[in-house]
């Protein structure tokens, strides 16, 4: 079932949107304390802007997201950062889906 959400995440992921991922010691640092503090239900900022645009995708399609991605929606209900990102992102989308 998981397989499915991820190749059906894959197919409507714009193409050459793929962030390159550098992993420098700062990076590592802020990764590794992201981590030891965050509870282990939570996800880091990080791994929720990564996931935002699938979020959204779900949502502009009248999916169940927070059924299909529970983390990145127990997220937004307690980040406000990610929150506007994500309600900027479904701007964006809608206005483009016009
Ligand atoms: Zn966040």
């Amino acid at each position: 079932m998981k397989k499915i959400f991820q190749s059906f995440g894959n197919a409507f992921r714009p193409k050459g949107k793929k962030k390159s991922m550098t992993l420098d010691h700062q990076t590592l640092k802020e990764m590794i304390r992201g981590i030891v503090t965050t509870r282990k239900d939570e996800i880091a900022c990080d791994s929720c802007f990564d996931k935002l645009d699938q979020f959204a995708e779900f949502v502009l399609e009248g999916k169940d997201a927070s059924e299909a991605m529970p983390l990145i929606q127990h997220h937004l209900d307690h980040c406000k950062d990610c929150r506007e990102e994500f309600e900027a992102l479904m701007q964006s989308l809608k206005s483009l889906s016009k």
